[in-house]
């Protein structure tokens, strides 16, 4: 469904991507695995239409990517995006309707997602008086909320409890059986290990190598 093809992007004199290109496919979870400063964060900043890059391409099913086509996008930032004046669920209902839900289909959307990522807080708790662990499932939410058709997370297990991270996972594999491609970066082997069907590995701005654990491992 996305299809990222030879992406270069330079900042000044340091090269973040020097030829980057990977598939997503439906109900696929992309695991996208590099050291601080491969370049995955330009990557999906490029995927999300936040950063131009210099050269390269990237499809949505075939088809050169819209503004509306990234409406059905759910997107995780590295800089998490809360607002700490809104309410729990206001939050999550916000990124909702900015997706194109009516108001009671987000607020309902919202209660719901909250429930299921086991978000400790009030529905009337503001998202600055949480603990970084809880904003972090509220993050989440707000990525999930409009039941998107991809999902593009950065580092979206980093800094969770144990119990976060079980309870995400199983959220990602859920929203897999519902036919959603999601690509995910972060550093944490184990976990990747864990949940992936396919990684990615950057290394310097270049994707070294790709592939199903099983021919990883047989490649060395
Ligand atoms: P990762 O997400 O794998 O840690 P990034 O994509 O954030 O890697 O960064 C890739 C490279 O590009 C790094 O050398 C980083 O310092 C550089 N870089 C990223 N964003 C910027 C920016 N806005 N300005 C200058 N350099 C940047
Ligand atoms: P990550 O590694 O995953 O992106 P970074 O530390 O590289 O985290 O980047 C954090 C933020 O700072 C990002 O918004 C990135 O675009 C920006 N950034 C990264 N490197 C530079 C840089 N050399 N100059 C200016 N901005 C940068």
């Amino acid at each position: 469904m996305l299809s990222i093809v030879d992406l270069h992007k330079s900042y000044g004199t340091t090269t973040a991507l020097d030829g980057v290109s990977l598939d997503v496919r439906p109900g696929e979870l992309v695991g996208f695995v590099g050291a601080n400063g491969a370049g995955k964060s330009t990557t999906m900043r490029i995927a999300m239409g936040l950063v131009a890059a210099d050269s390269g391409t990237v499809r949505w099913h075939g088809e050169p990517l819209t503004f509306t086509a990234r409406r059905r996008f759910g997107y995780m930032p590295e800089e998490r995006g809360l607002y700490p004046k809104m309410r729990v669920v206001e939050q999550v209902a916000y990124f909702g309707r900015l997706h194109g839900m009516s108001r009671a289909d987000a607020d309902r959307g919202a209660a719901a997602l909250i429930e299921q990522m086991g978000v400790v807080a009030q529905p009337r708790d503001f998202v600055q008086a949480l603990s970084l662990g809880n904003q972090q499932r509220v993050q989440l939410a707000a990525a999930l909320v409009h039941d998107p058709e991809l999902l593009v997370l950065d580092e979206p297990f980093s800094g969770l409890d144990p119990v976060g991270v079980d309870t995400m996972a199983e959220v990602l594999r859920q929203r897999r059986r519902a036919g959603c491609g999601v690509l995910f970066s972060s550093h944490q082997l184990e976990l990747v290990e864990r949940l992936c069907d396919r990684v990615v590995i950057v290394r310097a701005g270049r994707v070294v190598a790709q592939g199903t654990l099983d021919e990883l491992r047989a490649t060395g």
